[in-house]
């Protein structure tokens, strides 16, 4: 069994070494997943960690599909992380990369265990004055829009048209800002699909980086429902969560540390666009701060303004700065809970090493069901109300953690 695996390994180690791997048509690729789910689907598990629940295995495109459907029934976007580029520039090194993740993982278990004070945001008068600004119409005529491509998806035939358009529209809106920027898509290694990167540029600190962030594809995993894939929820809703955030925190006073907001590429086939971005962040050292991932925001699954923050692949410093940010200025309800392993672009950054935060719809068995197919549109269960929380969580950590010099303790 231990030389069937080596020899395993041995053939990936090779062929990734003789070639860049096509990540969007390949034979086999060594992914990240939930060793729930791997274990429900009779995959291989080639290694796991069973404290942080996560295995690595190698997968065929059959397998990777069979994953992403159940990662649909069980209500995850994501459901796995892409490791070709690793596997291609790192050799085999999964031990030390499940080893890494269950460290960060302890670290925030010890932070949880801590006897600190909690976390308090002083109330400030120019914040709570932008938080009113948060439009539920200007997020209604973003999703809309978003929509209404047949696709959004990397592996369809245009998969830039969205991209391209949704540049055009943040520069002439752009053009207004107040703070020093630069817009530009980021090509990737592993889909033709680019991500899409806004920089508000800090006036004290720019080297200290605060990330907000979602995915912009969206995809269409039901039997024989066609290609469209309207993803309105998954993730029209946090994307335009994040347009908007955009629109308020420009016309504001620049910030001491410099925001930047991204569009991700890809997340839906294996959070391939954040993967990439935050393994090059990673390599060049860049100090990122906090992340912050919007990924399905309109559907109140557990009831309007309860918010599921996930602990899981995040950081405990982040999601106690969320529940103080959330007493100081949002006044909604945020419970604890888990989405597994990949469930979203929160994991690659997690990965790296870098705090993440995922503030979702929903306690996560009570998110969309509807995501996924040509039915994840906007419909009378759509609340723009409860999807405008997550823009102020964003403008939040815009003005007040963008401002400040607080880091995670550990
Ligand atoms: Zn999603």
């Amino acid at each position: 069994m231990k030389t069937a695996t080596m020899a395993l390994l041995m053939f990936v180690a090779t062929s990734a070494m003789a070639h860049v791997p096509d990540m969007e048509n390949f034979e086999t690729k060594p992914i990240l997943a939930d060793l729930k789910d791997l274990r429900a689907l009779n995959i291989p598990v080639l290694a796991k960690d069973e404290r942080i629940e996560v295995g690595y295995a190698i997968v065929t495109p059959l397998m990777q599909q069979r994953i992403q459907e159940r990662s649909h029934q069980v209500g995850k976007c994501g459901g796995f992380e892409d490791l070709s580029l690793d596997m291609h520039v790192q050799g085999a090194g999964f031990n030390g990369i499940l080893d890494n993740l269950a460290k960060i993982q302890e670290q925030n278990a010890l932070y949880d265990r801590a006897p600190f004070a909690p976390l308090a945001l002083e109330k400030n008068a120019a914040i709570e004055s932008a938080l009113t600004e948060v439009s539920e119409d200007n997020l209604r005529a973003y999703v809309t829009w978003l929509s209404s491509f047949p696709s959004r998806s990397n592996r369809d035939a245009e998969p830039n048209r969205h991209v391209d358009e949704m540049k055009t529209r943040l520069e002439s809106m752009l053009a207004e800002s107040k703070i020093p920027y630069e817009i530009s898509q980021i090509n990737h290694t592993s889909t033709k699909q680019r991500s899409l990167k806004v920089r508000l540029v800090g006036s004290e600190r720019p080297n200290e980086i605060v990330v907000l962030g979602g995915h912009l594809d969206s995809i269409n995993q039901s039997w024989g429902g066609g290609k469209t894939a309207p993803g309105a929820d998954d993730n029209a809703s946090g994307s335009a969560n994040l347009i908007e955030a955009l629109r308020i925190l420009m016309s504001k006073s620049q910030p001491k540390r410099t925001i930047e907001i991204f569009w991700y590429a890809g997340e839906e086939s294996g959070l391939l666009g954040s993967a990439e971005i935050a393994k090059q962040y990673k390599a060049e050292k860049k100090d990122v701060v906090a992340v912050l991932q919007l990924d399905m925001t309109l559907f109140p699954g557990s009831g309007e303004l309860v918010i599921g923050s996930m602990t899981d692949f995040t950081s405990s410093w982040l999601r106690e700065y969320l529940k103080a940010a959330n007493e100081t200025y949002i006044h909604a309800r945020i419970v604890d809970d888990k989405c597994g392993y990949g469930c979203s672009d929160h994991a690659s950054w997690n990965r790296q090493g870098y705090p993440a935060l995922m503030p979702f719809e929903a306690t996560f068995s009570k998110s969309n069901k509807n995501i996924h197919t040509t039915r994840d549109v906007i419909t009378p269960e759509s609340n723009f109300k409860h999807s405008a929380a997550y823009t102020k969580i964003a403008v939040v950590m815009g003005m007040d953690l963008a401002n400040s010099d607080a880091r995670q303790p550990y």
